[in-house]
């Protein structure tokens, strides 16, 4: 399994000065290759992290926000060869495939059309792409036909997207290996609808990962600086907590995660992972 991370900013000042990339996520596991939430840059920072799009076999899409889907219909032209090669499938919200208030849906009829399948997952639903399962689940956003992913394959990796912690959150991710969190917020910087430092300690403490990664960092959290929320986060918790830096890639070898920083360069690894 590898996961790359071809951004780690959020909101809206972090976004539109690219402070941090705002590409979204690769997960590579079991012959699939998923692009996850492809926001602004997703194509630059692919061919500047060295990701073939080309090799895509679902864009998956978590809610109408742009930062989560300004080039999704980009990535499907990556994946289906501009549309030559009816190819892949695309995964999203009901707000992402039909649109919803005051989004409209994020592909056109020509590029939905262009994957092999497109559906919509509702909260509490499953579907599955070759071996993956991928199950939705709730969340508390403003955009609130939102949903995040568990992707249950020889890994299982749980994503909450975007959204406030609220009771109960923790049993739709039992049992991830690694639980990535959308964190805009710092200790004691609360934005209703969005999820904060204290409230990700709550989500991890009841989930007990193997490891968690933060990302989506607004202004706010890359002024408290990331890497200190997670260490703090990793004291409170007792889990591996890491924030996620634009390029960083984790990659199971031997049982063993590595987490290397964009370049290449070795970090750190972690023990109890499957191949
Ligand atoms: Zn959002």
């Amino acid at each position: 399994m590898k996961i790359v991370f071809l951004g780690s900013g959020g909101g809206r000042v972090v976004v539109i000065n690219q402070l941090r990339a705002s590409g979204g996520w690769i997960l590579e596991m079991d012959d699939q290759m998923f692009h996850i939430d492809p926001g602004p840059g997703a194509l630059a920072r692919a061919k500047q992290y060295g990701v073939p799009l080309r090799r895509v076999t679902g864009v998956i899409i978590s809610h109408a926000h742009p930062d989560h889907y300004a080039d999704a219909e980009m990535v499907v032209e990556a994946m289906t060869l501009g549309t030559k090669e009816k190819r892949g499938v695309i995964i999203g919200s009901a707000s992402v495939i039909k649109g919803w208030e005051k989004h409209h849906p994020v592909f056109s009829p020509y590029h939905l059309n262009a994957a092999e399948r497109y559906e919509i997952l509702e909260p509490g639903k499953e579907t599955s792409i070759g071996k993956i399962r991928i199950k939705a689940t709730p969340t508390n956003h403003g955009e609130e036909r939102g949903i995040g992913f568990v992707f249950e394959g020889k890994n299982r990796v749980g994503y909450t997207s975007d959204g406030e912690y609220f009771e109960g959150q923790e049993k739709h991710f039992s049992g991830c290996d690694i639980l990535i969190i959308n964190c805009l917020r710092p200790r004691g910087e609360r934005w209703p609808t969005h999820m904060n430092s204290e409230q990700a300690v709550k989500l991890i403490s009841k989930t007990r990962p193997k490891l968690a990664v933060l990302k989506h960092f607004g202004m706010r959290m890359l002024k408290a600086v990331p890497e200190k929320e997670a260490a703090w986060m990793e004291k409170e918790t007792g889990i591996k907590t890491i924030a996620a830096r634009d390029g960083m890639v984790l990659e199971t070898r031997d049982g063993k995660m590595e987490i290397r920083l964009s370049g290449g360069k070795r970090e750190d690894s972690l023990e109890g992972f499957l191949k």
